[in-house]
This record gives structure tokens, sequence and C-alpha cells, in this order.
């Protein structure tokens, strides 16, 4: 029987029902994060989880646990579920209350659960690079917080899928921010450039892992704005998240980036992950 958290505890999923008054479900007035499993380990846990206590400090959420207590709980349940190869999705909204937009006063218990999901390293779209399209940034300008509230990704993810495209890079008046669901570096003049870390990007776990890795092996890195102009004309485009690691971009609307194979620096990006992999975890695909 898969097992879930619900509050601190571990559970059987069965037993998790949901309110039709949560404000998760109601508002999407919570965070969440998603952490990925090598090996039974999980990987940049504690990264994961100050990015999540940073959410919930700029939303005013008081989590009752501390970021430790939660590592030990998901520990716990990787270990119940016997999980691999995976990955946990953990959510925590405002808990349940009466409808009404201002936070409930006085305050509920929040309603945390976490959740594991099986998925193995798939290395076949690293391997051969996947498709992108553009399209205009709609979303609200905190986009730091890791908050439930996704209907800006949610279209632009949909927008690409329709295209028949893996994912879609968002730009706010032709300056590139993130894609739906990973964050969007390029490679110009052999140096890689990523937006900053700012309100108006997700700073991804991967993007702070690729980061350190340019850092300890002498790869120039530029955190800047960059434009939809220099995107198209890359030598080098690739994405980076915690289920899709290093993934290049081969095509953007239809034009071939580069030669149209992925580039030498995201496939040494690609080699350098792996190794980081291996290090905190002890695997290797
Ligand atoms: N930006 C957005 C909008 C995301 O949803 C994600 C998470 N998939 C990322 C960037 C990448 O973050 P991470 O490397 O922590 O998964």
């Amino acid at each position: 029987m898969e097992k879930m958290i619900l509050n601190g505890k571990l559970v059987a999923q069965t037993e998790i029902k949901v309110d039709f008054e949560d404000r998760g479900y109601q508002f999407g007035d919570g965070i969440y994060e998603v952490i990925r499993v090598y090996n039974g380990q999980l990987f940049t846990a504690e990264e994961h989880l100050k990015r999540l206590m940073d959410s919930a400090k700029h939303i005013f959420l008081s989590v009752p646990y501390s970021a430790s207590e939660i590592n030990e709980q998901l520990q716990e349940l990787v270990k119940a579920n016997s999980l691999e190869s995976g990955i946990i999705y953990l959510q925590i909204t405002r808990g349940v209350s009466p409808r009404n937009h201002a936070f409930p006063n006085p305050s509920v218990d929040c309603m945390y659960i976490a959740k594991t999901k099986a998925v193995p390293r798939s290395t076949a779209n690293a391997d051969t690079g996947v498709n992108a399209i553009t399209t205009e940034d709609i979303r609200w300008l905190r986009c730091d917080i890791k908050s439930l509230n996704l209907l800006g990704n949610i279209l632009a993810k949909q927008k690409a899928a329709e295209a028949g495209c893996f994912e879609a890079i968002q730009h706010r008046d032709g300056t590139v921010t993130e894609g739906s669901s990973s964050n969007v570096s390029i490679v110009s003049g052999g140096k890689i450039i990523t937006h900053p870390a700012n309100n108006l990007i997700l700073n991804g776990i991967s993007r702070q892992v690729m980061l350190h890795l340019c850092a300890s092996n002498d790869i120039p890195v530029e955190e800047r704005e960059f434009t939809v102009d220099e995107l198209m004309n890359a030598e080098e485009v690739f994405l980076t998240g915690t289920t899709i690691e290093v993934l290049p971009i081969i095509k953007i609307d239809g034009t071939v980036i580069g030669d149209g194979q992925p580039g030498q620096i995201t496939q040494k990006l690609q080699e350098l992950f792996s190794n980081e992999v291996e290090r905190q975890c002890g695997v290797r695909n």
C-alpha cells in the first residue's frame, strides 16, 4: 500500500481527502516542491527545503516543522515506499477555512502532504535534444515563490504541447525569463548566459547546481538578461530542472539552434551533472 505524508505522519494514500474549502483547492493558496530521488537518496534536499521555507515566508505561511524535520519525514516516506528512482511531490496549503480571500483569523493548521512517484532516469530526450516554442510571459511578478498558482505556466505548457514541443520559453517584452517548468540558459561566444535570480524567475535548484559546476570547472557564466533574438542566434540552448536535469534545445519556433545537435558545452554540463548525482547519491545511469 502506497504511503504518503499527511501533516508530518506516514499514512496510507487512501486516507487522504481534500476538503473543498482547503485554500489550496479554492485559491491555490500554498506552496510546493519537487525533489528528485536517485538510488533511494534525496538529491539536493537541503536546497529544496530552504526554498520551500523561503516561499512560505514570502506568503506569510507558518510551517509547523523545521526543514530538517521535513527532510527526515521525506526520507522515511522514500523508505516506506521503497522508492529507488523518482520524485517526491510536497505541498503545503494555508489550510481549511470558510471561503474568504483574507487569511483565516484566527489562523488554522496548514495542510501538508507529500507523495512519491517512481520515475526512471531517462536519457532519450537528453541525448537527442527537444524542441521549444517562445511565448509571452503573462505570469505575476513573484515568480521566485514556488506557489501552487500555476495557471500562467500551465497555459504556456499547453501551447507548447499543442505545437508538439517539449517546452514553452517565456519572455517579457522580448527578454527571456524561463521555461514553463524549467530554467533556460544559452551559450553565446562560448559563455553560458542565464537570467539573474530575481522576482521574474524561479531560482531553480538544478540551475544552482549548474552554476556551481560551472564555477568549479572554469566554465564562464554570465547571469544577465538576454533577448529572444540572442536566444534564437545562440550557439546552444538548454533547460535545467529537477526531472530533466540538463536538457538540450535544438529547435525553437521551427528555427534550428546551432547545428541542430546538443552542443558541446551542454553535453559537458550533462556529464558534470551526472557526476554530481553520483557523488551525492552513488548512482550513474
Ligand atoms: N522554473 C519553473 C517555472 C519551474 O516550475 C521549475 C521547476 N520544475 C524550474 C524553473 C526549475 O527548478 P528546479 O531546478 O528547482 O526543478
